[in-house]
């Protein structure tokens, strides 16, 4: 386990991350096909989910339960989306829940400007290493401490049978093909999209909750990553599985958290108060103070 010493940033993040953002222009010299628009299209699903449902609503906030077999195929496919390991993810996770917009949020455009908090942060020394004095209730599960130190592995695996799949199908050409389409492209995307939280949803859109940060409810967002654009809800609810109030809130996250509870797959799903979702409905939530309900901007912790 690392103690907390910073890791080479530049090498170990900088380049490759680099290296995957450039990697997309490929497309332009492989073309595409319908086949490999749909395995990004499943690849880039997948794996939000693996962020939204499981890095986020599950690990960071404990806001449903799941069995420990699910508990790691969930963390896997967070981990194929190489957004760095679940435990890293989280830790910093939970501290920009403890100090949001304030100095110590890893990731604040109030406090470090727009494209810091989108994703110079990632490659900030300071921001290296996984903080393990926030996961402790996740660190006593060995196979997940696996996975933060070999990161790589989950989305190497992607990568290769991506690439595998398409030599099979049809040679080299298609082996590349497939490993822009199926990995490259909607990790990128990905990448963005989730950044697009921690940027944009702290600048532009909607407040319905006079919360202690500068969160905001942000459709466009909300439509890139399975509704967790609905920031602002989610600051004021912070351990809800449901971030969507309102039924014009789409929260696709949120319906397959429910699809995994009638599969009994997950279990006590935590939901925001009745009184946020009749004030969402009625259009009132906006009055109300933010003591109302429970504290803003914590985490649950272990369970
Ligand atoms: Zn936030
Ligand atoms: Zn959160």
């Amino acid at each position: 386990m690392n103690a907390g010493g910073a890791r080479p940033s530049l090498w170990k993040l900088g380049l490759p991350f680099m290296a995957l953002n450039l990697s997309v222009l490929g497309t332009l010299l492989v073309g595409w096909d319908r086949a490999a628009l749909a395995v990004g299209l499943a690849s880039y699903l997948a794996r939000a989910f693996g962020i939204t449902a499981f890095y986020h609503r599950y690990f960071s906030h404990r806001s449903f339960r799941v069995p420990r077999a699910v508990q790691l195929l969930g963390a896997l496919l967070g981990a194929a989306a190489a957004q760095r390991g679940p435990l890293w993810w989280v830790g910093h996770h939970r501290e920009h829940h403890l100090y949001t917009d304030r100095p110590g949020d890893p990731h604040s455009p109030v406090t470090d400007g727009f494209w810091y908090s989108h994703v110079l942060w990632i490659f900030d020394p300071r921001n290296a290493a996984t903080r393990w004095s926030r996961v402790q209730d996740l660190a006593r599960f060995p196979e997940l401490v696996w996975l933060d130190r070999y990161e790589y592995v989950a989305p190497g695996a992607l990568l290769g049978a991506c690439a595998v799949g398409g030599a099979l199908l049809g040679g080299p050409s298609e082996a590349l093909r497939m490993a822009l389409w199926g990995f490259a492209v909607p990790t990128v995307l990905l990448y963005h999209s989730t950044f697009a939280v921690n940027s944009l949803a702290h600048r532009f859109g909607a407040r319905r909750f006079d919360t202690r940060d500068d969160s905001r409810n942000n459709w466009f967002v909300s439509a890139l990553v399975l509704g967790e654009g609905w920031h602002n809800n989610h600051h004021r609810f912070p351990n809800s599985a449901r971030q969507g109030l309102s039924r014009f809130e789409l929260d696709p996250t949120w319906w397959g958290i429910r699809a995994m509870e009638r599969l009994h797959l997950a279990s006590s799903l935590r939901r925001p108060p009745d009184w946020a979702l009749e004030a969402a409905r009625s259009g009132r939530a906006r009055s109300l103070p933010e003591t109302a309900g429970s504290p803003a901007g914590q985490s649950s912790g272990a369970r």
